[in-house]
């Protein structure tokens, strides 16, 4: 477990972390609306917290707290391996019900998040993430705090960079391009389903998996792809295996049943432990870690805050994979697992950026 405090250089830990890991937890209610939300702010010497608002049911408010503080580290992570000026943040919204708000009472639950939002000063920043959209981050600004992903949704441009990952991996592991490799994509939502056609327009053969199963055939249908069920996905029989849904899909207790030969995809905290990693490495499964493969939303989000043009925006998506490559022939050399590399080479920016 991490014993880091504010403005400490120490790269988080897998697992749940300490409540002391977070440079500053906020938990937040307005009883005017009944809004709950909680913001973490995991590290901020890369730059303000930056990370999206996922709006969704948890079962305590624990859950709420540990979830927005993993998914905070995970954000200090991926923005020191792309080299980001902006420390990691995350918030979430505990929904009451599975259904989200919708009209009046959606407006007023982001206002008075907008309200807490803009009382950080700066320290955060939310973005779109599960359940909130371009929309609702203009609402939320409205209260006077920024907010990143106002105008595009990140996901398109999250797809590519998670399939530049995927070559990738594809490349150190099988040797080959992407023509007549099997892979298994689950999730066909915003990512998943791009990523899905990107392969599919290279050659792959595609399996599809999602628990709305008609969003899954759709996709299938129009790619000529296989259905596959949702929760066995990750144990396909597969050359690529491609979480594209929920978080920790990939444990220390289920690593044995993985068959794919590569690990790459957009899903945040994949592992739920260093030990799924290790389990997976001695497998001879080679696992990109998400957090460098799905940095294609938060790069496009840098290129609007300082106005890259589109060739470079495209350039800086592909040298995901570039990034891929140097990690997996590292983490090769060293004999330590892919994820434990990028960790390594975040610790080494957040130190040198803290001297
Ligand atoms: P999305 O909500 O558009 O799609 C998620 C899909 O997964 C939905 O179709 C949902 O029905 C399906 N799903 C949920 N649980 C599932 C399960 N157990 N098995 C199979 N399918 C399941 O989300 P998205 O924007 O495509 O993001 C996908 C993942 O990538 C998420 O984990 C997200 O946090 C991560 N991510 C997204 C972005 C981005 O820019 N959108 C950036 C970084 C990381």
């Amino acid at each position: 477990m991490s014993t880091a405090s504010a403005g400490s250089t120490v790269a988080p830990d897998f697992l749940a972390p300490d409540f002391f890991d977070s440079e500053q937890v906020i938990t937040c209610h307005d009883r005017a609306t009944g809004l709950r939300a909680v913001i973490a702010i995991d590290n901020t010497t890369l730059g303000p917290g930056f990370g999206g608002t996922r709006w969704r049911p948890y079962a305590t408010p624990e859950a709420a707290v540990i979830e927005a503080q993993r998914l905070a580290a995970a954000m200090t992570l991926k923005h020191a391996c792309a080299d980001l000026p902006y420390g990691g943040a995350k918030s979430v919204i505990l929904a009451d019900g599975p259904a989200a708000l919708q009209g009046d009472e959606r407006r007023a639950a982001l206002l008075a998040f907008g309200e807490f939002v803009a009382r950080t000063n700066g320290a955060y920043i939310p973005g779109v993430d599960m359940g909130t959209t371009p929309t609702d981050m203009r609402v939320i600004e409205e209260r006077g705090g920024r907010a990143f992903c106002d105008e595009v949704d990140p996901g398109p441009y999250t797809a590519r960079g998670v399939y530049a990952a995927m070559r990738a991996g594809v490349r150190h592991a099988l040797q080959r391009d992407m023509d007549g490799v099997r892979v298994v994509v689950q999730g066909t939502g915003q990512v998943g389903a791009s990523l899905a056609r990107f392969a599919a327009a290279d050659g792959a053969i595609l399996s599809v998996a999602d628990i709305d199963g008609a969003r899954a055939q759709a996709l299938a249908d129009e790619l000529g792809a296989n259905v596959v069920d949702p929760h066995e996905a990750p144990f396909t029989d597969t050359d690529v295996f491609a979480p594209c849904a929920v978080a920790r899909v990939l444990t220390a207790d289920n690593a044995s049943r993985v068959r794919a030969q590569v690990v790459a995809g957009a899903a945040n905290d994949t592992l739920d432990s260093a030990e799924a990693g290790e389990a997976l490495r001695a497998a001879g499964i080679t696992v990109v870690p998400d957090f460098v493969a799905n940095a294609g939303g938060v790069i496009q989000v840098h290129a609007g805050v300082v106005g890259w043009d589109e060739s470079t925006l495209a350039e800086a998506l592909e040298q995901i994979g570039g990034r891929v490559d140097g990690i997996l022939a590292e983490a090769q050399e060293r004999g330590v697992t892919p994820e434990q590399t990028a960790r390594d080479l975040a610790a080494q920016r957040l130190t040198k950026a803290a001297n």
